[in-house]
């Protein structure tokens, strides 16, 4: 639902690259006052393993990071790593004073169980969200959470496109701790104020539920299962899948689609995002702008 928007119009495109790019030039900014007091935002990866995906988000992180004048470092751990020597790493960069964001790259060696590295982490500098005190602050709406990113992200973009939430029905298609649960809890935020139906693997009738939604979010990790005809005309439609579907005219043998059909949904949605450039390029805007908030509480409690 556009909130200017009298009669439905079809197929406006959500640009989450440009608004990403915004969001990088503010945090550049930030970071320029913080370093002026003396404080310069350190961001810290852990990668164990090889995995050759995990590889390529570290390095773009790390690249996001010096483009923002963040102090980036990522430790590189093998694939044979021990959890108790993941822990050890993890405490290390607890207790480091330069180190105001700390994120564990996932998947993790089978050996190692994710929760309890997570868990490990100081909730202070779990940028990514993950750890159960700031799942729970998220849940009370305390300010001090750090809302994991991608549906942060997803928050940033219905504002910035001016579409109304409040009273809003929106269904998110996905429970994930990473995606659809935190989504719903932004979602039903005071401020944001929509009516949240979540929707998941054994969801009877999916489309009856995505045909009665003002916004439509996608977060199923199954290539283009929204089709069209499930989506209510002048809908605003958000996808967050990244699927890798096979595609031997592309360079590398496949490409990447989303959720969402989007052929057929543009027909329909008054707004969405397209994949890629929809809400992948907002996922790394907002670990930015959580570490930076990070490194500013940490100088305001150090002063
Ligand atoms: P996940 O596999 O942990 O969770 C998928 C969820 O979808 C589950 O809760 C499951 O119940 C639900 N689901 C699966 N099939 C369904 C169906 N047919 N109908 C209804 N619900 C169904 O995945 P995730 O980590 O939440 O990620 C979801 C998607 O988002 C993936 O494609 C992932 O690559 C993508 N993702 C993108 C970003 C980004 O930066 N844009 C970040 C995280 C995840």
């Amino acid at each position: 639902m556009r909130a200017e928007a009298t009669k439905p119009e079809t197929g406006g495109l959500i640009d989450g690259a440009g608004v990403g790019k915004e969001i990088r030039a503010r945090v550049a900014n930030d970071v320029r006052t913080l370093v002026a007091k003396g404080t310069t935002p350190g961001l810290s990866v852990v990668l164990v393993g090889d995995d050759p995906a995990s590889a390529a988000y570290v390095l773009s992180k790390g690249k996001a990071c010096e483009e923002a004048g963040i102090r980036g470092d990522t430790t590189r751990m093998p694939a044979s790593t021990k959890q108790a020597e993941l822990l050890a790493v993890v405490d290390r960069l607890n207790a480091d004073p330069a180190v105001h964001g700390i994120l564990v790259q996932m998947p993790l060696p089978k050996q190692i169980d994710p929760d309890v590295v997570l868990r490990r982490i100081d909730p202070n500098k779990d940028v990514d969200g993950f750890h159960p005190v700031n799942v729970g602050r998220l849940l009370i709406g305390d300010p001090h959470a750090f809302a994991p990113c991608t549906p942060a992200g997803v928050m940033v973009l219905l504002r910035k496109y001016g579409v109304k939430t409040s009273g809003a029905r929106v269904v998110v298609i996905g429970r994930s701790n990473i995606v659809g649960k935190p989504m719903a809890a932004l979602l039903l935020q005071p401020g944001v104020d929509a009516t949240v139906t979540v929707c998941h693997s054994r969801t009877r009738d999916l489309a009856s539920h995505t045909r009665e939604a003002d916004i439509v979010i996608a977060a199923a990790g199954r290539p283009r299962m929204l089709t069209g005809d499930m989506i209510r005309p002048g809908a605003v439609v958000i996808d967050v899948g990244i699927n890798r579907v096979d595609d031997a005219s592309a360079r590398r043998g496949y490409r990447l689609v989303g959720d969402v059909d989007f052929e057929s949904a543009r027909k329909v949605a008054s707004l969405i995002t397209p994949v890629p450039g929809g809400v992948g390029p907002m996922t790394i805007a907002m670990l930015l702008d959580n570490t930076v908030k990070a490194a500013s509480r940490f100088a305001a409690a150090s002063t």
